[in-house]
């Protein structure tokens, strides 16, 4: 199996990082980047030095989920270099952040563009860079994998059996290239009303695959309008609501990373 490109010989930005960690998904809308920042943001709130890489070039979502002041990358002229935008903190880097519109590219060249964001900027001194992964299981995720040493990845689906077979393929993914999935959070499983707790897409599936592959955590966030509007006005759930359920479960997982 493939081991990381840059093994021995890591590109300069990504020498002084110690812990990158990948969230995947099979695929969008499940909630991947929701849990990417949530996750950086109480890896932050935990004490340690974080930088978030949306690494989503077809549909960045960083720039709606975080604040910065200063929403365009800045270039260090003589080094060439990427210096990255910040908000409470964390460092971030987006190709929403890169002023360009929208791309419309060829697997080869998203890599590239992957490939030269993630290598070129100075992350300087992180205890742990999160890379909001593109979904899914093809070459652009395969040569991502390949291009970074990753330490961890966390794989977010939903709680329907149907997302589970997709879950498989991820999981593969990434022992095939040797990286440990530490944990799989099962996003929209439950609401709360009337008293009661409803699960609209059934349980039972998550503990299945995690047991099938011998994951050492499971995470369940629930359907929450506060998540969806967090993440829609640019502050991260768990920086507007540090004491609560959700920003409980990131703790949880933050521990485990
Ligand atoms: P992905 O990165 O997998 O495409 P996102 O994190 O962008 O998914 O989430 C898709 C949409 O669903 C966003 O608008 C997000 O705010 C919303 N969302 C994600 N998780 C939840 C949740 N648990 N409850 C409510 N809304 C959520």
């Amino acid at each position: 199996p493939a081991r990381p490109k840059y093994s021995g010989q890591l590109p300069a930005g990504l020498q002084t990082i110690s812990n990158i960690v990948a969230v995947s998904s099979c695929k969008g809308g499940v909630g991947k980047s929701t849990v990417a920042v949530n996750l950086a943001y109480t890896l932050a709130d935990m004490g340690a030095r974080v930088g978030v890489f949306d690494a989503d070039v077809y549909g960045p979502s960083l720039p709606t989920m975080v604040s910065p002041e200063n929403r365009l990358l800045e270039m260090n002229p003589e080094k060439k270099t990427i210096i990255p935008t910040e908000y409470l903190g964390v460092k971030l880097v987006s190709f929403g952040f890169a002023g360009q519109g929208r791309a419309i590219m060829r697997g080869p060249m998203v890599s590239g563009v992957i490939d030269q964001l993630l290598t070129t900027t100075e992350w300087g001194e992180l205890d742990y860079l999160v890379i909001d992964m593109p979904p899914g299981t093809g070459d652009i995720q395969l040569t991502l994998c390949q291009v970074v040493p990753l330490t961890a990845a966390v794989i977010v689906t939903t709680p329907q059996k149907l997302a589970f077979i997709d879950v498989a393929k991820g999981v593969r993914m990434f022992s095939k290239l040797k990286v440990p999935c530490v944990a799989v959070v099962e996003n929209m499983c439950h609401f709360d009303a009337d008293g009661k707790r409803y699960y609209p897409f059934g349980r039972g599936s998550g503990s299945q695959v995690v047991q099938q592959f011998g994951i050492p955590h499971l995470f369940d966030l629930p359907i929450r309008p506060t998540l969806s509007a967090s993440g829609d006005s640019g502050m991260p759930e768990v920086v507007a609501d540090p004491r609560g359920e959700v920003s409980k479960t990131f703790q949880d997982l933050g521990i485990c990373i």
